[in-house]
């Protein structure tokens, strides 16, 4: 089912990373197909790129910088890229333009849920988490609200902040709904100023995990976010040290039901806290594919294992229909004759030149296994419904930022043609999903990562350990 796309006034952009002259691109092409993690990711990208001044998406009628919005949440409303649209940045003087709409405090975040926010919540929370950190004698100069100022006299307002092993780190606690803006600029602020940032919420309320002010804190980090309630002050008095929980989303393969996720909860010390961002990120997205894979091995093992092995001899996925039912009957995924329609078979053979070259580590073998995947690309994006798994390659090319570089010029250049198609796109990974994360987990978290509704309390539903 195709969303009716109420809010999109704007439904052409300029997307000024592809080549001059192919740069208006169709916002249902670039938004519809995005995941929760790549919608997160692509939020990210946008505000970072706005922030140094090489915005990245344009108005086409005035140019202005536009940023990715996602519309009030509602039932109804996907949380995915079906749900988002692009709006201009507010910027004071800007011309006027056609498109532009009245800013809507809402779609950007900056408005604080009902009884949430600067409350009697954050006052007892900031004093908690100073109590924890209190208790453990590596820690020294604990201060609630005091301004950190760099050099250049642009200074934060850490909710909490103290000296871990001669460190400054700064605690945010994220209550209710800090926008993005607010979010990376004290990313950046803290980064510049080689200060550790942390941000944390309450373990008290995770439901609200699934609200977009979270999504873009812990789908850009590995899907991992710390936590702060009495149960951790307890443990850090007993400990004498100072301890988190830590959120950590994780892959649930429990047949008959779809693929999901949810929030693994552990109590971690002081190391994992003050980890650096980017290898924190990369470990909970490969410990997210590892436990999806050893899921999968367990549940499918020699059907996966000839699905993958028909894939990388591209055979037609009718020589495995039987290993395909299995699969897909178990984990509610498409038929075989929808995947042979769906030209799914090119997409497995692509993904196998991919991974092939992953693995591939004398200069001989990557030779040949770059040659055989610029092969596969060229295959999988001349077939016949390629403008629908172009927004696939794209994806993937996000997960591996090398492997843009590998593409030949005309795979690249095919790419940027489809990718600029005008017409309407169908949303084939959100169909094959569950199914390419089974045969090829590495892309997993990508894929299927979505926040559960419900925080860790209420999910030990039957089945559940
Ligand atoms: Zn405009």
């Amino acid at each position: 089912m195709i969303y009716p796309l109420k809010n999109r006034a704007i439904s052409t952009v300029i997307d000024t990373t592809f080549p001059p002259a192919q740069q208006q691109r169709q916002a249902q092409v670039v938004l519809d197909p995005l995941t929760q993690v790549d919608l997160a990711a692509l939020r990210a990208e946008v505000r970072a790129g706005y922030d140094a001044g090489t915005p990245r998406f344009l108005c086409p009628a005035c140019t202005g910088p536009l940023f990715v919005a996602q519309n009030p949440a509602s039932p109804g409303v996907p949380d995915d890229g079906r749900g988002a649209h692009f709006k201009h940045h507010v910027v004071k003087d800007a011309p006027p333009c056609a498109l532009r709409s009245e800013a809507n405090l809402r779609s950007i975040g900056a408005v604080k849920f009902a009884g949430l926010g600067e409350g009697a919540d954050h006052a007892a929370l900031k004093q908690q988490l100073a109590m924890a950190l209190s208790q453990d004698p590596d820690i020294t100069d604990i201060r609630i609200e005091q301004q950190i100022r760099a050099s250049d006299g642009t200074w934060c307002q850490p909710d909490v902040s103290a000296m871990i092993k001669g460190r400054l780190v700064a605690f945010d606690l994220q209550l209710a709904g800090a926008s993005l803006p607010s979010i990376q600029n004290r990313t950046e602020f803290y980064r510049a100023n080689k200060v550790c940032h942390v941000w944390l919420t309450a373990a008290g309320n995770l439901d609200r995990l699934g609200q977009l002010a979270f999504r873009d804190l812990h789908l850009v980090m590995g899907g991992r976010i710390f936590a702060i309630d009495p149960e951790v002050v307890a443990a850090c008095v007993e400990n004498a040290a100072f301890q988190l929980k830590e959120l950590s989303l994780a892959p649930r393969l429990a047949p008959p039901l779809p693929l999901h996720n949810v929030w693994d909860v552990n109590l971690v010390d002081k190391t994992i806290i003050t980890m650096d961002p980017d290898k924190r990120k990369n470990e909970g997205e490969e410990r997210y594919w590892r436990a999806l894979l050893a899921q999968v091995t367990a549940l499918f093992g020699p059907d996966r294992a000839i699905i993958r092995q028909a894939a990388s001899q591209r055979k037609n996925l009718g020589w495995v229909a039987p290993q395909w039912f299995a699969i897909v009957s178990q984990i509610r995924g498409p038929s075989t004759s929808a995947a042979m329609d769906d030209n799914v078979s090119e997409v497995l053979a692509w993904l196998h030149a991919v991974e092939a070259y992953t693995r591939a580590h004398d200069e001989a073998k990557c030779a040949i296994a770059l040659q055989s995947l610029q092969v596969a690309t060229e295959r999988l994006l001349t077939v016949q419904n390629a403008q629908d798994w172009a927004p696939f390659v794209e994806m993937t090319c996000r997960r591996w930022a090398w492997l843009p570089t590998l593409l030949s010029p005309d795979n690249q250049a095919r790419l940027h043609v489809l990718l600029a198609t005008t017409v309407q796109v169908k949303p084939l990974i959100r169909r094959y999903a569950g199914m390419i994360a089974v045969l090829y987990p590495w892309l997993s978290f990508r894929l299927i990562v979505k926040a559960p509704k419900f925080g860790p309390s209420r999910l030990r539903g039957p089945g559940a350990s």
